[in-house]
């Protein structure tokens, strides 16, 4: 086709907004005074890092919580915190991105991964074998690229089971099931502000739950220094006295310079959903009914934070989907493909996690050969997402169309 009259699609996939001028101002007021480590404050003064947990607690309605160095973190954190030790097997989802089983790998423990369905969430009745087989007691459940299992189905699952559910909210920060936010159905909820996440501290992690000793731990794990009794959104003092000398300080602390940047962003949470679910929305319009190509439901039980975008290409082979991506690309639309023989950036697999020695999966590795991923920043106006979505089906439909199959090189993007 001739691409010198085609519809070029040309904004950047990886930028995401500014930070809002109250987060900017609140950074510089903590600069001007100089006190970045959480516990270090002036008389009277309540840290931006105490004061941000207290608020991100009240936002999910959860008893504690706690701000950390990074999402990973966090991970790390509330597995050492629900009393996973070296050695022990830890289930998570196949589907998954790096830190995942990164962060159980970090803790000594094994990673025992769960099958994806179509739907892009964790299948519930290899959950269940696996988690009998394997006698793991910890599920690390991945809410990968914000989509949400049937939370009901799983906890009702996992209690029968006896497994502690950490929930990993990278992609589901603002998210919901059944009215419950994301993160609350667990004993555990970890989330990110990365860059990428839905708010934005360069890096950030939370940690939330209403099990006092857990969380007692984290506070202690994260490198409180015998200062828990500044924290604001902690178990009280009593329920540090019996474990504060068993718990090892393994630092991964939020400081204050973040904590202000990010207190304001939480009021913009909700803003921010709404704008992603219209850039969604148009990006699913503009590809309903695309031969070939399949959208991924989204249950009515899920209100969910479109950050990102994902299709599946059924059963297409290898070199047309290449050459799909590869047309996709001369266009200006990045597209990421979980099918790739070889890790590419963000983008990797559970066989490429060959420390974790993955067993096979059959069915994840089917819906993966045929997974594409994009991002959506809020950058980005409906109209773009209009464009984008104009790109891929004309490019879908003249691949099928011409049986191409790609000498097309992939785009090593971030
Ligand atoms: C980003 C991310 C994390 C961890 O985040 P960091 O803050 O980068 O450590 C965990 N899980 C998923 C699915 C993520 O995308």
């Amino acid at each position: 086709m001739d691409h010198g009259t085609a519809e070029r699609f040309t904004g950047s996939f990886t930028q995401q907004e500014p930070i809002p001028e109250a987060g900017i101002e609140a950074a510089i007021a903590v600069l001007r005074h100089g006190r970045l480590h959480r516990y270090n404050t002036a008389p009277g003064e309540i840290a931006e890092t105490a004061l941000l947990e207290e608020e991100f607690a009240a936002l999910v309605g959860a008893k504690y919580c706690l701000a950390v160095a990074s999402g990973g973190y966090a991970l790390g954190c509330a597995l050492r915190a629900v009393g996973v030790a070296a050695g022990d097997a830890v289930l998570t989802n196949a589907f998954t991105l790096a830190p995942v089983p990164g962060s159980i790998a970090a803790v000594g423990a094994r990673p025992v991964f769960v099958e994806v369905t179509q739907e892009l969430t964790i299948d519930l009745a290899h959950l269940e074998r696996v988690a009998t087989d394997s006698g793991a007691r910890v599920l690390m459940l991945s809410h990968m690229r914000g989509h949400l299992c049937d939370m009901d189905a799983l906890m009702a699952l996992c209690d029968r089971l006896g497994v502690t559910v950490i929930e990993d909210c990278a992609h589901t920060m603002g998210a919901s099931w059944n009215g419950v936010p994301s993160g609350r159905h667990g004993r555990v909820g970890c989330y990110s502000m990365q860059t990428y996440k839905h708010i934005n501290s360069g890096e950030g992690g939370f940690l939330v739950s209403d099990d006092a000793e857990v969380m007692a731990r984290a506070v202690l794990l994260s490198g409180s220094y015998m200062l828990y009794g500044r924290h604001r959104a902690a178990p009280p003092v009593e329920v540090f006295e019996n474990i504060r000398l068993d718990v090892p300080n393994v630092s991964g602390r939020m400081d204050n310079l973040r904590a202000a940047i990010l207190r304001p962003q939480l009021a913009l949470l909700e803003d921010r959903r709404e704008r992603w679910g219209v850039l969604y929305r148009t990006m699913e319009a503009g590809l309903a009914d695309t031969g070939g190509l399949r959208l991924v439901a989204r249950p009515e039980q899920e209100v969910y934070v479109a950050s990102s975008f994902q299709f599946l290409l059924p059963d297409w082979p290898e070199g047309r989907i290449r050459a799909l991506i590869g047309r996709c690309a001369a266009r200006g639309v990045e597209l990421k493909w979980f099918g790739a023989p070889e890790p590419v950036a963000f983008t990797s697999r559970y066989e490429h996690w060959r420390y974790a020695d993955p067993v096979p999966l059959p069915q994840t590795d089917k819906v993966l050969a045929g997974l594409i991923d994009m991002r959506l920043p809020l950058t980005f106006a409906p109209e773009d997402a209009a464009l984008i979505a104009r790109i891929i089906r004309a490019e879908v439909q003249m691949v099928l169309q011409s049986g191409e199959e790609g000498a097309a090189t992939l785009a090593l993007g971030d």
